[in-house]
């Protein structure tokens, strides 16, 4: 499985930018960036999306890749796929014919640009050949994470934004009986020094973060971290390396990671 990342930040500025990583060429977790991070024919290349909650910051290049869409004259929709609390507000206040058009409607609502398909927590769908299955996390508004498997049996779990939480490692645990995740993609946002904001806004601090690695029965093979505010990543690496998990990597802009 390769991931691309589009974008592995918690703030936007000049080379950092919101999350968005593309699962080998079709699956898209998350949309903060893509039009300005992918050409247009790898855009046009995307057939899915998979949302884990409303924030902008995970959301907003969904406009742009529509309207590129449209002007393009593509042939193939984009389905976009979340719980239905993300989804209606997606429609409610993005895709609302007011902040941009609905785009679920044009060209009409029979072949629209975007489809929405709502999915369940803990239920296994299979798309293009994966296998991908939704669970909560505790973030400020509904959200959830991904755990994703190909047809070759790697695995990836994404926890979009989080705070401590439960429900997620206790189904990568049911998913993963007597094997370790491949990949798990982990969102560290905040210092330990902000410890007070991170659970109140539902994200992790290195130190939550490792609390929350206990959770699970086996360490992922690999564990890669997404969304660091850039303004303090020079305090958040090094207590991440203070923690002696060998395989963690910082994520990067731009680059692909196999697992
Ligand atoms: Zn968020
Ligand atoms: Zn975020």
């Amino acid at each position: 499985m390769k991931i691309k990342v589009l974008g592995c930040s918690g703030s936007e500025l000049p080379d950092f930018h919101p999350p968005a990583f593309l699962i080998d060429e079709g699956i898209l977790l998350d949309a903060g960036t893509v039009t300005a991070a992918l050409d247009e024919d790898s855009q046009s290349r995307i057939t899915h999306i998979f949302i884990t909650h409303p924030h902008l910051d995970h959301i907003r290049s969904i406009p742009s890749l529509a309207d590129n869409m449209l002007v393009k004259n593509w042939k193939h929709k984009i389905v976009i796929i979340g719980i239905k609390e993300v989804l209606k507000s997606l429609k409610e206040n993005l895709l609302n014919n007011s902040i941009w058009p609905d785009f679920t409607a044009i060209p009409d609502s029979k072949e629209p640009v975007l489809r929405l398909k709502a999915i369940e927590t803990g239920k296994r769908y299979n798309i293009n050949g994966y296998s991908i299955i939704a669970e909560k996390v505790k973030h400020s508004v509904p959200a959830v994470g991904y755990i994703i498997k190909d047809s070759k049996g790697k695995s990836l779990l994404y926890t979009g934004d989080t705070g401590p939480s439960s429900d997620l490692w206790k189904r990568v645990n049911s998913e993963m009986k007597n094997t370790a995740i491949d990949g798990a993609i982990i969102e560290v946002t905040f210092p330990n020094r902000m410890k007070e904001l991170a659970i109140k806004t539902g994200h992790l601090n290195p130190a939550l973060f490792f609390d929350e690695l206990k959770k699970l029965k086996r360490l992922p093979q690999k564990i890669f971290i997404t969304h660091p505010k850039p303004q303090f990543s020079k305090i958040i690496i090094p207590e991440l390396r203070s923690l002696k998990i060998k395989q963690i990597t910082m994520l990067k802009e731009g680059k692909t990671y196999n697992i």
